[in-house]
């Protein structure tokens, strides 16, 4: 074990002019993409990248709770599944869900209990499902993300997005968004979510040792971040829903034809004319 502690104290995560392993500075997010409406058969759902993060998000609901006895008759019940693919880590990952899996799921489901308008779909169950498929450290962080934009895309009425990063220390400096190798060597990650529009906090959590001073700049640093990768989410929705001209001129019916062009009035006949027959 000392042998380990050794290794891991020895392995350099920081330049001298501050840049990390990956050639971010402290305050730099990894590369994120986010795609909406991915699922066919999902009523929503959205695909996210982030880093080395490959992440998929689908969402079912508002619809009955099963098992019935669960069913709450005041308020639906936001339930989430968060899952890591056996071949999302190098290492074997043994399938199926683990104490760490059940926790990230259950800090998710009550992330969004508290802005999903519950109260408006009492007896059913919003049912999330977040599956990993590719890991990098930051896996709840995007996948919250991802599954909040899947929660939108579904429809399901919500006070505002949720929008999620971590921060962490790596030898003694307060950094944004750690990957695996900090995550793994550094001294602290902190993951947290906020509601952008209101700023509450609806998850917080923290691994290893922070300062005050250090909690509060992780903070600041995670507020910031959060609040990026809200556009981004948004832009992700904007994209799926916004409808150009081109798309509604593809989607209209054809024009009817133009009305044919009159036809020219017949001569008017003299005047002491009366018709054939006369008067
Ligand atoms: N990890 C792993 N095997 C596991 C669980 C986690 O290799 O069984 C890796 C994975 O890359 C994950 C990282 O450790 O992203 C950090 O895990 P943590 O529990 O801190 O959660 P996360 O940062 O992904 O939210």
């Amino acid at each position: 074990m000392e042998d380990i502690e050794h290794i891991e104290k020895k392995v350099k995560l920081m330049d001298a002019s501050g840049r990390r392993l990956d050639g971010r500075k402290s305050d730099e997010l990894r590369p994120i993409r986010v795609e909406a409406g991915v699922l066919r058969r999902a009523d929503g759902s959205a695909y996210m990248e982030w880093g080395g993060n490959r992440v998929l998000a689908a969402v079912y609901g508002p619809r009955e709770a099963h098992p019935r006895h669960l069913q709450d008759p005041a308020r639906a019940l936001v339930q989430c599944r968060y899952n890591m693919a056996p071949f999302s880590v190098s290492d074997r990952k043994r399938p199926g869900p683990d104490r760490r899996s059940v926790e990230i799921s259950k800090v998710i489901s009550e992330a969004f209990s508290s802005v999903v308008f519950a109260e408006q779909f009492p007896r059913t169950s919003v049912d999330i499902f977040i599956e990993v498929l590719q890991a990098d450290a930051g896996t709840r962080c995007a996948g919250l993300s991802a599954a909040s934009v899947a929660l939108a895309d579904a429809g399901v009425p919500m006070r505002d997005l949720v929008a999620s990063c971590a921060s962490g220390k790596i030898e003694g400096v307060v950094c944004v968004d750690l990957n695996k190798d900090e995550d793994n060597f550094g001294d602290a990650d902190c993951p947290m979510a906020i509601v952008p529009r209101t700023g509450e906090i609806v998850l917080l959590q923290m691994d290893g040792h922070l300062t005050y001073d250090e909690f509060q700049k992780a903070m600041d640093l995670s507020i910031g971040a959060a609040h990026r990768i809200y556009e981004l989410q948004r832009d992700a929705l904007r994209r799926r829903y916004s409808v150009t001209l081109e798309d509604i001129l593809k989607e209209s019916p054809p024009l009817p034809p133009p009305p044919p062009s009159e036809e020219p009035l017949p001569p008017i006949p003299p005047e002491d004319d009366f018709g054939p027959e006369g008067i």
